[in-house]
């Protein structure tokens, strides 16, 4: 047991002095026993459960598997109906399972501090329910191993022939594109070193903001080429393409986040969970997709 009491009232508030063991109870929903505590200065109880994640969960043994199906292009209905469980527990299911890769993940990074010697990013577009309303994701991956070090949600008007039905049918849409790549480079500002290689596509936003994140880096944009594999923008079918790292990830993500699938049914109706969803998926291709 490392926290103490957990009244904040208490003299011996987050101190083991007065605590002792009070008993156990059986938890029926993983058939383990739980240790119970007591505070003998305030008599507050509590166990060792209270400050888990997963506390008050019922139905903690999907927890794992959830987490993989999710990682692994499947729907969160089609998830839901593998594991026998209501679609509003994969529902809730997702925001814990988000908190905890989020956890992981910055636990990750804080060891990477200062590591990361080449950095490429870029853009990928999906949408929120229509073609109408589009969404960002701004993707930043660790060139020399894989790792994605993050990836932040943000929409973005309708552009194209759709632009103008867009907005006579939804109003204006802000564009969040400037905030998303703000909060993805101040998440990831700690591990990259001071004179990391940058490399990202011709974006005219990019510029301004590798320069005020990371002034002493080594920054170089490529010219976009456009992708001619169907399904698979990412992926060029050319003879050498200089971002490969982030284009295979972003190839990745399509693949294996079932909303993500180009010309699909599944599609995001809430970017908070598109983010979510994310978070799930970059902790679970770090862990296990990438070598170690
Ligand atoms: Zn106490």
């Amino acid at each position: 047991m490392k926290r103490g009491c957990p009244n904040i009232d208490c003299r011996y508030y987050q101190k083991n002095d007065y605590i002792v063991k009070d008993g156990t109870y059986y938890r029926r929903d993983d058939s383990r026993f739980i240790q119970r505590y007591k505070c003998k200065h305030c008599g507050k109880k509590f166990s060792s459960a209270t400050f888990s994640l997963a506390c008050h969960q019922k139905k903690r043994r999907i927890n794992f598997k959830l987490n993989a199906l999710l990682a692994s292009g499947n729907s969160m209905r089609r998830s839901a109906l593998l594991l026998h469980v209501h679609r509003m527990t994969v529902t809730r299911k997702l925001i814990y399972l988000a908190k905890k890769a989020r956890q992981l993940h910055q636990e990750r990074l804080n060891n990477l501090a200062n590591q990361i010697e080449h950095l490429q990013f870029d853009d990928l577009v999906t949408i929120e329910h229509t073609k109408m309303k589009p969404l960002t994701v701004t993707l930043a991956v660790d060139a020399k191993k894989r790792t994605i070090l993050g990836a932040e949600v943000g929409q973005i008007p309708a552009f194209g022939h759709l632009a103008e039905k867009s907005r006579r049918k939804y109003g204006y849409r802000e564009s969040q594109h400037k905030d998303t790549i703000k909060r993805l480079f101040e998440s990831i500002k700690h591990v990259i070193k001071k004179d990391a290689l940058i490399e990202s596509d011709e974006h005219h936003l990019y510029p301004q903001f590798v320069k005020s994140f990371f002034p002493a880096s080594n920054y170089r944009q490529f010219k976009g080429e456009r992708g001619c594999v169907v399904g698979q923008g990412e992926l060029k079918k050319v003879h050498f393409d200089p971002l490969f790292m982030l284009n295979h990830s972003c190839a990745m993500l399509r693949a294996n986040i079932n909303r993500l699938i180009r010309k699909t049914w599944c599609t995001t109706k809430d970017p908070k969970s598109l983010k979510d969803h994310l978070d799930i998926y970059i902790e679970f291709h770090n862990r296990y997709l990438i070598p170690a």
